[in-house]
């Protein structure tokens, strides 16, 4: 028997796989279990001791599908209304750090992966499950390290992973949204130098803090140039049309047709993905209150379009905050995207729409953030993000992705399972 998806996420929830220090090893040792009594041979492929990577595959064939979720969650912080690894079942909700960031996922990619086992002679083709450690801090010790070592245990003809938008229903239309491209990130660290002296003459010295607090102000007050890449204008001109706002798109009144809507989220995520955006998050300086600082260091998250490398942010860094302040950008890796107009994308919205009607309206999108659909990207393997939900799940359940109060309806985990499970048949049957 195929233990019910809800049992298997609440379990998961229960694994602490915070990333650091991950321990995805607790994951596999469960999922090893779990398939061990179904009969299914797996591989564990441990990256690092403690960093375990859970991969199965059912079929053969020259046609391969990879479902693709992480093991590690992030940090669950404070404020919680409830235990945040208690994976409690109640009422319809699974609750808990993970649930919908991926161990939701997860639970619903074994569910769908189990019952096609029990079918598994229908397959024509090979379906991979992989369960991967450190996507949360950039993939190093999971998907990264399988690409380089032993790419050949992932690699399929296309992937389904994380990163989608939830549906939404605007104007009594429901739209499903399926994600094929992640912008791009050029983390940047910013150094400011001084003078120090003592306190009480400030004016002897030179505060390498308040430059940088006047290097902050600019950048908050950053206005980056709109760019409406192709897919980003086809989800807003959709949108629009659903919407019945009767204004043509443009660069020009983007903003404006983004204020009319009225789900601040979505109409915020869809923001970002008109631009480059600029965020000075963090900031350290000084170490006592009666000496003037010589130095500060600060971070900023940029994450960026296409056609905006390296050398742009740079120079748009410089054109607001000037010379004074060293700039470095450490982390720098390009925006990654996968064909909307492909075979497999079309499969994505077949099998949406055999769960939902064929009146439902299936529209890609891109992410502001990044997962390790980067990585298959950029090893030729097409990849897209699901966020499906169940039609009548609480569109604010989004929100709590890392953060607090996680959790997941059971609706939308069978919703999603059904999903998997209808796109493996549909392309490996
Ligand atoms: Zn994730």
């Amino acid at each position: 028997m195929i233990p019910a998806a809800e049992q298997m996420l609440s379990d998961l929830i229960r694994l602490n796989t915070v990333n650091p220090p991950g321990n995805e090893f607790k994951v596999a040792r469960y999922l090893q279990e779990l398939f061990t009594a179904q009969g299914i041979a797996y591989e564990i492929i441990e990256s690092e001791e403690g960093r375990a990577n859970f991969i199965a595959r059912l079929g053969s064939g020259t046609k391969s599908l990879l479902f693709l979720c992480h093991s590690d969650v992030v940090p669950a912080g404070e404020g919680w209304d409830f235990d945040p690894f208690s994976g409690e079942i109640a009422k319809g909700v699974v609750y808990g750090r993970g649930a919908l960031d991926c161990k939701g996922l997860m639970a619903a990619q074994i569910h769908a992966f189990l019952r096609l086992a029990q079918e598994a002679s229908l397959l024509n083709g090979t379906l991979i499950f992989a369960a991967t450690a450190d996507e949360e801090r950039g993939g190093t010790h999971g998907v990264q390290y399988l690409l380089k070592n032993c790419p050949e245990k992932i690699r399929a003809d296309f992937a389904v992973n994380e990163g989608g938008e939830g549906p939404r229903t605007i104007n009594g239309r429901q739209i499903y949204f399926v994600q094929v491209g992640e912008k791009g990130t050029a983390w940047s660290r910013l150094q400011a130098a001084g003078r120090s002296c003592h306190g009480s003459v400030p004016t002897m010295g030179d505060n390498a803090v308040l430059k940088m607090a006047r290097a902050f102000a600019t950048l908050g007050d950053y206005r980056p140039e709109i760019r409406l890449i192709p897919e980003v204008r086809f989800l807003l001109q959709e949108l629009i049309r659903i919407k019945e706002l009767e204004e043509p798109l443009n660069e020009t009144n983007v903003d404006a047709l983004l204020d009319k809507f009225t789900d601040r989220s979505f109409a915020e995520t869809l923001r970002a993905m008109t631009r480059m955006t600029i965020s000075p998050n963090t900031i350290a300086g000084g170490s006592k209150t009666n000496i003037v600082p010589d130095d500060c260091a600060a971070s900023v998250d940029i994450r960026v379009l296409p056609g905006q490398d390296r050398d742009y942010v740079l120079s748009e860094l410089q054109r607001c905050i000037g010379e004074d302040i060293a700039i470095e950008i450490g982390n720098y890796a390009a925006p990654t995207f996968s064909s909307a107009q492909s075979a497999h994308y079309q499969l994505i919205t077949a099998a949406t729409q055999e769960l939902t009607g064929a009146d439902t309206l299936c529209l890609p999108h891109i992410s502001p953030g990044a997962t390790d659909s980067r990585y298959l990207r950029e090893a030729g393997i097409p990849a897209y993000g699901i966020g499906h939900m169940a039609r009548d799940s609480d569109p604010d359940l989004g929100a709590t992705i890392h953060g607090k109060n996680e959790r997941i309806d059971v609706a939308s985990l069978y919703f999603r399972a059904d999903f998997f499970m209808a796109l493996a048949r549909k392309y490996l049957c």
